[in-house]
């Protein structure tokens, strides 16, 4: 089949709602665990004197993270029907939301898990308002601890629809809504009788889901990473972050402007050159002359340059302890490229959980807001809507990031050339 990429998922939710439980859960019933584990689990368990907890054994992979010891990606996919699953972040404690922000944005999907308990709280709402910024557009919706009610349908459908309601508002429509019991793994991978009043399982709804289609029919952005010398020859290599490149183009790389034509391109570890490549590949170019090119340069077809400009009003997350206030001078991180920016003006900040806008004069941890950055040199950047990969970026005070943003409107325009 065509699927041989797997599809990448974040899982996120409010703490104690079953994240690690149901991804312990989903990895068992998968099969993809590896071995021995489940028996070193349950060994611990015995000592702690719980029953068999399932997210101790994210627990365990994340704790072989956190020391250091490789833990590849690999350990945390599985394989549907259709197609591999890969869980880009497990829920680790208080890194979660900042990996979401530096991680997340080229997760194709979510899940969020919803204790029914409680419902769409305050902390879920807000990793659903991240998700809809971080242009993660597909989210399966999982209700959980549906054991805790009995199974009640009327409990199930009132979180249901205010879950949808909320998204709804984000311009989201989920996926799928189901309803799971994760730690009893009924209605997660296999089904239950529990969950007959429902059509689907949760399994049903990973394997409906189609990864992202890279943006290749956008305009050409290409991130230079760096410049090698091969005696005579330059050797460009960078990422395609969206459209395509093929030997003979006219290219032009900014700021300076300067254009060439492509004449060879090489993959990575490939052995024979290419003609083209697309949206998410990385790249060896050389030209057909010799051009000052540099990393966090941008090449672009000739003639179809984006203004630079020097302001630009963002949407932003802010993830660091130290409050934001305006004023602050921060790193703006876009692509390779890396800009310093002046906050000009805090314009709002936004109470996620009603969606309504607030007055806000500074701006603390977890609070979202509209700022104006402004910066001595011409930004090159894309509004997030239409080019995502050059319309996202990462606030950087000192060396933290400190939170993540996306360019809504270019305010002024400066352009050079
Ligand atoms: P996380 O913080 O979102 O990762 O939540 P955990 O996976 O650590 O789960 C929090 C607690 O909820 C643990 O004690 C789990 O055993 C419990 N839990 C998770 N899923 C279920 C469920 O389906 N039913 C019940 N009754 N408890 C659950």
């Amino acid at each position: 089949s065509g699927d041989e990429r797997a599809l990448r998922i974040v899982v996120v939710g409010h703490v104690d709602h079953g994240k690690s439980t149901l991804i312990g859960r989903l990895l068992h019933d998968a099969d993809a665990l590896p071995d021995g584990r489940v028996a070193q689990v349950q060994q611990s368990s015995d000592a702690r004197g719980v029953g068999f907890e399932w997210s101790f054994v994210i627990d365990a992979l994340q704790a072989e993270r956190d020391q250091g010891i490789t833990i590849e990606t690999s350990r945390l996919s599985f394989a549907t029907e259709r197609r591999r699953i890969e869980i880009i972040d497990a829920p680790g404690h208080g890194e979660f939301l900042r990996n979401m922000v530096t991680g997340a944005a080229s997760a194709d999907a979510a899940i969020a898990v919803i204790d029914v308990r409680e419902g769409a709280v305050a902390q879920a709402r807000r990793h659903l308002f991240l998700l809809s910024l971080l242009g993660v557009r597909k989210v399966v919706v999982a209700i959980n601890k549906m054991d805790t009610v009995g199974w009640d349908r009327a409990a199930f459908d009132r979180v249901a629809n205010e879950t949808r309601d909320y998204l709804a508002e984000l311009a989201l429509k989920p996926v799928a809504i189901v309803p799971i019991s994760a730690r009893g793994g009924e209605n997660v991978w296999n089904g239950s009788d529990a969950a007959a009043w429902h059509d689907s399982s949760l399994r049903d709804a990973l394997d409906a889901l189609e990864p992202t289609p890279a943006a290749e029919n956008r305009a050409l952005r290409l991130a230079v990473q760096d410049v090698y010398r091969d005696g005579e020859r330059r050797i460009i290599a960078g990422r395609v972050e969206s459209g395509r490149v093929r030997v003979g183009d006219e290219i032009a790389f900014l700021p300076g402007g300067q254009r060439a034509r492509v004449a060879t391109i090489e993959g990575w570890n490939e052995p024979v050159a290419r003609i083209a490549a697309a949206a998410g590949q990385t790249v060896a170019l050389t030209l057909d002359q010799k051009l000052f090119v540099a990393r966090g340069h941008l090449a672009v077809a000739a003639g179809a340059a984006p203004d630079a400009v020097r302001r630009i009003r963002v949407r932003a997350f802010w993830l660091s302890p130290k409050p934001l206030l305006q004023g602050a001078e921060l790193r703006l991180r876009i692509a390779t490229a890396d800009h310093r920016v002046t906050v000009v003006q805090i314009e709002r900040a936004i109470d996620v959980e009603t969606l309504a806008p607030v007055e806000a004069d500074t701006i603390v941890s977890g609070q979202i807001a509209d700022l104006v950055l402004e910066s001595n040199e011409p930004m090159l950047v894309d509004i997030a809507a239409d080019i995502a990969p050059t319309g996202r970026g990462v606030l950087v005070d000192g060396h933290d990031v400190s939170g993540g943003c996306l360019v809504l409107d270019k305010l002024t325009t400066r352009a050079r050339r």
